[in-house]
């Protein structure tokens, strides 16, 4: 649905009529506001052990952790980070937190101490919540910054008796749990993104824009919601990425439905507890569900069970897309389109929300309820209409705040009227149907997972052979994209593709990992010393063709 605004803006909203969303609720009183119908119903199943915790034993421990970490001296606006895989001790301290206002930023496990560090640090994290393996990551650190270390298992032996146990916050008193005045414009979580440019930088989402995005997506009138209570949603993607946060544990709190706990993705298990448990909802990314279509085994296992499959956070192409249809009969197969900063769904699949919508090869849906969406042609920044790619803006409560302690940056990506800018380039066609043809901005995705241009540039900067660099993304069927690097040697200096690809590796996480060099005699910039990056992204076959 399109409106032409006075100064000839044309505004894009969803088909669906807009809704009551209850936004003066905190996220963990929201998703907890119909507990009454399903109270004993299954909340949580660890994929691993199979224990299942109930939804009123989820709630009843994320009340004892909220008391715990009152406890501990943490209050309303401190951070805790969470360095954990997918494990119902993450939901437990996630929502322990909002119940007394804190903050949870959550960090890859398999990050280098270094991204740790530096996360915690921009954070100001008072408690890090990890496993025994992870805490030498952070140990260091924490004892010089007075940062206090829990573990959700048996602390490793070097930092026994120091290193708090995750137990001391279940085995608390919740009658303990302070009351807290949580304002709806309060941060509860700060996932970190580089947005359109730069190094990342800690997104803050609040109570009332995190309750707003999971409305737009499950709450409402329709019949056939994205996910309902009887659904068995696999929590696979993990949920230190906002997505998987979102739209596979909040959704699937609000509706109470089944969240199946995978720790990481193996096809083999994946299929077994598909199997299992008759999981009905497959939130994915491009790669899984390429392993999916590519696995010889897929065949001997019976996943008729699922009704609908959502790939987002990355392009899925449009054969994969035909090719992962045949192996899921029954579903519903279609894209949604998310950012960390815009809460993050920005689009979905309409079929998902209501019969009789047809999905489109390639579309990644329809913009959400309650929001609106504009594309800016990225020249002139005049709003354009139907079927003109340009720049996909948003407007709505479920945007985040802004950067943590990082105005210019909000101000760039956030205009005074309130629209985010996306950095992704897309039309809306006739059908309102979304599609994302390219990318404005910096950031290369790993299979899904963000690499910021920048924070690889400023190491190889750091390197004394190397007078200058620059990383772009370079295609690959696997993953995607991978990151490659353009770099200017040093005078006089030796140094080898395979130097530099080192060097890198031993200080960052796999994904960030430089994939190819070619040497430069100088980086290609605008005057202002702007990397020109289409230009390198132009000579890249060449170059990745002449080695
Ligand atoms: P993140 O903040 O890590 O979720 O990354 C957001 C970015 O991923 C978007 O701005 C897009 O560039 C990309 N992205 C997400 N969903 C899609 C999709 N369905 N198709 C193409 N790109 C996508």
């Amino acid at each position: 649905m399109e409106t032409v605004e006075n100064h000839g803006d044309v505004i894009f909203q969803s088909k669906l009529p807009d809704i009551y969303i209850p936004k003066h609720l905190p996220l963990h009183s929201y998703c907890f506001e119909n507990i009454s119908e399903h109270r004993t119903k299954p909340c949580l199943i660890n994929g691993a052990t199979n224990e299942v915790h109930t939804y009123e034993e989820v709630e009843l421990i994320s009340r004892k952790v909220a008391a715990g970490l009152s406890h501990l001296g943490l209050h309303h606006g401190d951070t805790i980070m969470i360095l954990l895989p997918n494990s119902p001790e993450f939901v437990f301290a996630f929502l322990g937190a909002s119940y007394i206002g804190a903050v949870s930023t959550m960090a890859n496990p398999f990050f280098t101490p270094a991204e740790v560090i530096k996360q915690a640090k921009a954070s100001n994290a008072k408690l890090i919540i990890t496993q025994a393996c992870y805490v030498k990551k952070v140990w260091d650190y924490a004892v010089e910054n007075g940062v206090k270390v829990m573990c959700v298992d048996s602390p490793p032996p070097e930092a026994a008796g120091e290193c708090l146990e995750f137990s001391q916050l279940t085995s608390a008193d919740e009658g303990d749990m302070p009351e807290v005045e949580i304002n709806s414009d309060d941060v509860v979580a700060l996932p970190y993104s580089s947005g359109t440019t730069g190094l990342p930088k800690a997104v803050m989402l609040t109570h009332k824009g995190l309750v707003t995005s999971v409305a737009q997506q499950v709450d409402g009138e329709n019949p056939n919601l994205y996910i309902h209570s009887d659904d068995v949603i696999l929590c696979v993607l993990p949920l230190f990425h906002i997505y998987s946060l979102n739209s596979v544990l909040l959704c699937g709190l609000r509706v109470g439905a089944a969240i199946l706990i995978m720790q990481k993705f193996d096809i083999v298990p994946f299929l077994e507890l598909i199997q299992r448990y008759k999981v009905t909802i497959g939130p994915f990314v491009p790669p899984i569900v390429l392993a999916i279509v590519k696995s010889p085994v897929v065949g001997n296992y019976d996943l008729s069970s699922i009704r609908t499959v959502m790939s987002r956070a990355a392009p899925l192409g449009k054969e994969l897309e035909e090719a992962v249809r045949i192996k899921f009969p029954n579903a519903k197969l279609g894209q949604g389109y998310g950012m960390t900063e815009a809460g993050p769904v920005l689009a979905m699949c309409l079929a998902f929300a209501k019969e009789g919508f047809e999905i489109k090869s390639g579309a990644c849906g329809t913009v959400v309820r309650n929001a609106e969406m504009k594309i800016v042609d990225i020249e002139t920044a005049a709003s354009l209409g139907r079927n003109q790619p340009g720049e996909i803006c948003i407007r709505g409560d479920q945007i985040m705040k802004g950067y943590l302690n990082d105005p210019e940056s909000t101000a760039r990506t956030i205009d005074k009227e309130g629209w985010l800018h996306t950095g992704d380039i897309g039309f809306i066609d006739d059908d309102d149907e979304l599609f994302i043809v390219d990318r404005l901005k910096e950031i290369i995705k790993y299979k899904g997972f963000q690499v910021a241009p920048a924070e690889i540039e400023a190491l190889l900067l750091n390197h004394p052979s190397i007078s200058d660099a620059a990383v772009v993304s370079m295609k690959d069927e696997e993953a995607g994209e991978v990151p490659v690097a353009f770099v200017v040697k040093s005078n006089g200096s030796t140094i080898t593709e395979d130097d530099i690809k080192q060097f890198i590796s031993k200080q960052v996480i796999f994904y960030k990992r430089i994939h190819r060099v070619f040497f430069i005699d100088a980086i290609p910039k605008n005057p202002s010393g702007k990397i020109l990056r289409k230009d390198l992204r132009a000579i890249l076959p060449t170059k990745a063709a002449t080695l």
